[in-house]
This record gives structure tokens, C-alpha cells and sequence, in this order.
């Protein structure tokens, strides 16, 4: 928050400057400085520095009487507790150079809540206080560290790997005058670099290449061998991706490390979390920042350039119907004000997608491509993150996204269908790791299994789970996966599992009285965290019976699919998915949300939409999956059996 209060005398060149000093403290706090400043760099015969302030605008969507350049040549930058100084030194590259703004985009991502309220909703700050007085001593610090950190030898900040080549800022705390120094990744939505927003063109086509692979390894490079700046996504001053990471000391099955940032949503500040969970906190760290700049990447459109805005009446058969992909009953709509159905005459925002199956660019509403955006317009759907992936090149991404769908779509298949399910044989899969985590899970007093849910597609995809052995709280825990390699997928749904089973048990014990009401009335089931919560109740056992009694047990070999053996390529393991789909019925569009912060590190990032599979949602009133045909069409078995018209317990 701004403050007021101070009683320094306010230098008259400020009146002159027109700035209304009483109603902007902080304003005349940034004068006061760039005054003392000025007159401390013309003593000692160096040119003084500029100076912009940093939380009485709203930096991320500006006015335009703010002035753009002054605040992209700044190099000092005056906070309510804390001078910044730069930013300053960089590999001279336009990836490794950033301005002023790009800094206040990226610190103000980080205030709270409330801060961040007042400066993007309009309402404005008030006085929280007695604003710091700038003092000479303190524009003689300043101009020290100015001068130390922009000079000819620049102090050595001791960054490494992939931080070491960006532009850094120095952070000067008022009250303690203590200095930290972190990089500065570049803001590619800034409008005061000259590089920013200077995004590739859409390509004409998505042409898929080959790239070639080892046999049973589906990802071409490991997570540790990106040079991520890991520190430039994560630092309190200006992380893109979250103001630090949590390291979780106390799991006993994983090593878990996550983070989270606010991001504007046509809904107001929604959490963008992030995580990784796996054996070792340096491996959880480099998945989590991955899955934070997928998340950054399909979550808003990075691009400056403007959707097209069209009615799908009007764009015919260049688009996608967005229905194809699911709606919500009549009544959600009714029942939620904010919710419009889908109207075809209707003008919204639009993307370019790219058909895989038929060869051809294809409309994506914006709506559904990023599941951040959205206004009143497009309000027909909430999606989330069904088949957004990140890989090394477009067909890895694009592998693992279309895997994705799959796995959801085989799982809610074996729900909401009630399939009967076989359980696989694990002793069979000669996997260590499988061994290993079925003995983790023993250690929690857990038992865990792992079921076929394939139904039409032959890709392997399988659903996990976790009983308590004790029939007490936290009961149930379910995960899914889909893989070409099957014993990756029973390795893939086991670990998830696994990842839950900490702390479910209390989950559950701090809100019985809640979960026990949404046992009795599934329109309850509101969050995404209330579907696995629910099956946390012993008593919903009785509702996932064909997951607990499986009609056979079949022999591991029986999950791989009749393909022929390599070459491996990655460009054929697509091919061969976007064949099975099609041959369901199914089209395959791909839309590339790749940043250019992705870009630079050598990462691709897609949304895969393959219209009629069935999508996962949140929300007992919001499961588009219970109205779209394939829900009756694809069911292994009776089709007309009754449905399970229960949530599904996916997290
Ligand atoms: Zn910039």
C-alpha cells in the first residue's frame, strides 16, 4: 500500500511537475528521491539515474497518461519498503534484456490479494501508515549501488545455469538496508520493450517431424536438462511463476515442492498453482517450474495481437463447434447467472488451431483453448487443463497432451458407465519402481491396485487405487494414466496415488459434517478438491464397487497393444493415436500456446482437443461428460445398463 504521512518538506519542483504530492505519497516520496538523487550524481559529476514508483498504478493494464517510457527507462524503482535497483546487466540478448516495465508487471504479480485489488479494480490505496523518508544518506546508498551494479565490472551475483544469462535486480530494504540481487526473466506481454509482443507468426500448418526415440522412452530430454532459471520463477521481488517455492519436509511417500501466483481471470485473482512430486526435491523443483510455465502458458493468451471476433454462425465450417467438446445440463445455466449457453450467433473470441486428422487450420474458441480466459460472451464453459502438455519439441507436447485426454476420457468412461474392470496382474510388470510403491503405500496402510479402463482406443490406459486397510478415514484414493508404454502407465497411476495418500485422512477429518452432507447431496460437490475429498468417507465405498471387486484379474501382458516394434519415433506414436481417435470418430486439434519465455528454453506447449471424448470437470452440476454421446456409445459391454450417477473421485 501507498502511505501517508510524511512531513518532508516536498521539493517545489514537484508542483511544477504537476504532481498532486498530498493525495500521492508515494509519488512524492519518488520525487523526494529522484531530487536527491540528482543532486548527489551532479556533485560527483555522473548522470543521475531515473526513477519511477512501484504500487500506486496498475503497471499490468495501464492507463494511457501513464507514462510508458519514463517507467521502461527507470532504473530505480521506489516500493512502499524497498528501492529496486534496475534492471541491470543481462547477455545483451534480446531474450536477455528487460526494462522497467517488464520489472513492474512482474512485481506486481506478486502483491497480494488486497494490493493488488486496489490497483487493478480501480479502488486505489490509502494510507496505511508513515511513509519512509527518503533521506540524503539513502540516495547516497542508492546512487552506490546504481553505480556499483551498472559499471564496468558489475559484482558477480553468483547465479547459475540458466538465470546467469538475465538482466538482475537488486533489492535495497528501507528499513534494514539489506541488498539481494535476483534475475529478471522478461515480461513477453511488456509493451515498453521493443522486442515484446514480437511473437512468431502463427505457423500455416503444424507439420509433425520426426524425432526419432529410444524403445520405452516417450520424453526426449529429462527435466534437469532445460536450463531453467529457476530463481527468475521464483523470487519474492519478481518471480514470474511464484514469490518462492515450498518444499513439503514432511511427506513420507514423495518430495514435494510447489508454488502459486495470482493471475487476473475474467472471474477476478484466481490461484495459478503449480507442483512436482517425485523422489527427490531437485527433480520436484524442475517438474514444478515446468508445470508452472505450461500452466503460465495455457491458462492466458501470451500474444499482444487480438483474436479474431466472429459469431460461429459466420465462420461456417472453419471452426470448431465448442459444443462438439460438451455443455452443461439447462438447469447449471439457469442456476448460475454467470454461465450464458453457448449461442452460435453470438461474436466471441476465436484461435487458430490446427486439425491433425484432416490436415487443415481449424477455429478454436478462445474460451476453450485457454481456461483462464473468458467474458460474458464466451461464459459457456469453465474448462481446465484437459490436454495441455509441455515437451521438448511440438510431438512430444502433442503425445502427451492427447495422452492426457485419453486417460480421462478411459476414466470417466469406467465411471460414470459403470464398466466392469479387470484388475492387472502387477507381479508381472517387472517394474522396481512398481514394487517400490506398493510398498510406500503398504508402509501408510494402504493396499493398491491397478485396473484396465480401456473401452474402444487401443492405448493403455489404466486407473489406481488406494484403499485404507483399516476402513477408516481417507478410504479411497483414486489416479488415472494413459501411456503407448504400458508399464509407464501403471508406473505413472501408481505414483499419483501415492502423492495423495499423505494427509487425505485428515482432509477428511477437518470437514466431516461437510463431506458427509455432500454424501447425502451430490449438488454439494462444488470444488475440485471435494471430489477426491468425498471419497475420503468410508461409507462411499459402496459407490465404487466395480473399482474394489474387479470381475478377473488378467495377466500384465494383456494391457499392450498389437503395434509393431520400432523404429521408435515420435512423430509415429502420434500418428498412430490421432489414427486410433479418428477411427472412434474423433478429430484431434492442436493449438500451440508455447510462450516465449517456453520459446527461449527450448519448450513447446499445446493445448489437444479431441471433440466428443469425454472431458473431466469439477463440480457435480458442471460434468459435461454425462451429456455427450460417447458416454452411451463407447461403454464396453451393456449400453444400457444404468448409469453411475455419482461424482467421479478424481483429483
Ligand atoms: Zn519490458
Amino acid at each position: 500500500m501507498t502511505t501517508t504521512g510524511t512531513e518532508a518538506p516536498v521539493p517545489t519542483s514537484s508542483a511544477a511537475a504537476g504532481i498532486v504530492m498530498a493525495d500521492r505519497p508515494l509519488a512524492a516520496a519518488g520525487e523526494r528521491l529522484r531530487l536527491l538523487l540528482a543532486a548527489e550524481a551532479a556533485r560527483l559529476g555522473r548522470p543521475a539515474p531515473d526513477v519511477a514508483c512501484l504500487g500506486d498504478a496498475d503497471t499490468l493494464a495501464p492507463r494511457p497518461e501513464d507514462s510508458l517510457d519514463a517507467r521502461a527507462r527507470a532504473t530505480v524503482h521506489l516500493t512502499a519498503d524497498a528501492v529496486l535497483v534496475g534492471p541491470w546487466g543481462g547477455d545483451g540478448t534480446a531474450d536477455g534484456t528487460a526494462c522497467g516495465v517488464c520489472l513492474a508487471m512482474r512485481w506486481q504479480r506478486l502483491r497480494g490479494s488486497a494490493q493488488r485489488g486496489a490497483l487493478e479494480a480501480g479502488s486505489g490505496t490509502t494510507a496505511a501508515g508513515t511513509w519512509p523518508l527518503p533521506t540524503a544518506a539513502l540516495a547516497t546508498a542508492v546512487l552506490a549501488l546504481h553505480q556499483a551494479v551498472t559499471g564496468p565490472t558489475p559484482p558477480d551475483s553468483g547465479l547459475t545455469g540458466g538465470d546467469r544469462r538475465l538482466p538482475r535486480v537488486t533489492r535495497l530494504d528501507l528499513a534494514t538496508w539489506h541488498t539481494v540481487t535476483v534475475p529478471l526473466l522478461p515480461e513477453a506481454r511488456c509493451p515498453g520493450c521493443p522486442t515484446a509482443g514480437a511473437h512468431p507468426e502463427p505457423e500455416p500448418g503444424l507439420a509433425l517431424i520426426s524425432r526419432p526415440r529410444a524403445a520405452h522412452a516417450y520424453r526426449l530430454r529429462a527435466p534437469e536438462s532445460y536450463d531453467l532459471p529457476a530463481v527468475a520463477l521464483a523470487n519474492p521481488v519478481c518471480g514470474a511463476l511464484a514469490a518462492g517455492v515450498r518444499t513439503d519436509l514432511t511427506s513420507p511417500t514423495t518430495a514435494p515442492v510447489a508454488g502459486a501466483v495470482l493471475l487476473r481471470t475474467s472471474t477476478g485473482l484466481t490461484e495459478m498453482t503449480w507442483s512436482g512430486k517425485t523422489g527427490s526435491f531437485r527433480r520436484s523443483r524442475d517438474l514444478g517450474l515446468l508445470e508452472g510455465l505450461e500452466r503460465y502458458a495455457s491458462t492466458l493468451r501470451q500474444s499482444l495481437v487480438s483474436p479474431l471476433v466472429a459469431s460461429y454462425d459466420s465462420l461456417g465450417d472453419t471452426a470448431l463447434d465448442p459444443r462438439d467438446c460438451g455443455v452443461y445440463a439447462p438447469e447449471t445455466y439457469a442456476a448460475e447467472t454467470r454461465l450464458r449457453p453457448f449461442d452460435p450467433a453470438r461474436p466471441i473470441p476465436w484461435v487458430t488451431g490446427w486439425s491433425l486428422r484432416d490436415q487443415r487450420p481449424v477455429l478454436v474458441a478462445q474460451r476453450s483453448a485457454y481456461y483462464f480466459e473468458g467474458s460474458d460472451a464466451d461464459a459457456f464453459v469453465d474448462d481446465c487443463s484437459n490436454g495441455c502438455a509441455t515437451g521438448s519439441c511440438l510431438e512430444e507436447a502433442v503425445l502427451f497432451g492427447l495422452l492426457e485426454l485419453v486417460e480421462r476420457d478411459a476414466f470417466l468412461l469406467s465411471w460414470y458407465g459403470d464398466t466392469p474392470l479387470t484388475r492387472i496382474d502387477l507381479d508381472e510388470c517387472g517394474r522396481p519402481s512398481v514394487r517400490a510403491l506398493l510398498d510406500r503405500a503398504e508402509l501408510l496402510g494402504y493396499g493398491l491396485h491397478v485396473l484396465d479402463t480401456r473401452a474402444d482406443l487401443p492405448i493403455a490406459s489404466v486407473a489406481a487405487v488406494a484403499v485404507r486397510r483399516d476402513g477408516g478415514p481417507g478410504h479411497l484414493s483414486f489416479a488415472a494414466a494413459a501411456a503407448l508404454d504400458p508399464a509407464a502407465a501403471i508406473d505413472s497411476a501408481l505414483a499419483e496415488t501415492l502423492t495423495y495418500l499423505p494427509g487425505l485422512a485428515a482432509r477428511v477429518a477437518a470437514r466431516p459434517d461437510e463431506l458427509e452432507a455432500m454424501a447425502e447431496d451430490f449438488t454439494l460437490v462444488r470444488r475440485q478438491d471435494d471430489h477426491p475429498a468425498l471419497f475420503g468417507l468410508p461409507r462411499m465405498a459402496a459407490q465404487a464397487a466395480n473399482y474394489l471387486t474387479p470381475s478377473a484379474t488378467v495377466p500384465f501382458a494383456s494391457l499392450r497393444a498389437d503395434r509393431p516394434e520400432g523404429p521408435h519415433d515420435l512423430r509415429d506414436d502420434v500418428r498412430r493415436c490421432v489414427d486410433a481417435l479418428a477411427a472412434a470418430g474423433h478429430d484431434v486439434i492442436v493449438v500451440d500456446q508455447t510462450s516465449r519465455e517456453q520459446r527461449r528454453l527450448g519448450l513447446r506447449t499445446v493445448r489437444v482437443i479431441a471433440p466428443g471424448l469425454l472431458p473431466m470437470d469439477f463440480g457435480w452440476s458442471r460434468q459435461r461428460a454425462l451429456h455427450l454421446p460417447r458416454l452411451r456409445t463407447a461403454r464396453p459391454g451393456a449400453p444400457d445398463r444404468p448409469l453411475r450417477l455419482v461424482p467421479h473421485p478424481f483429483s
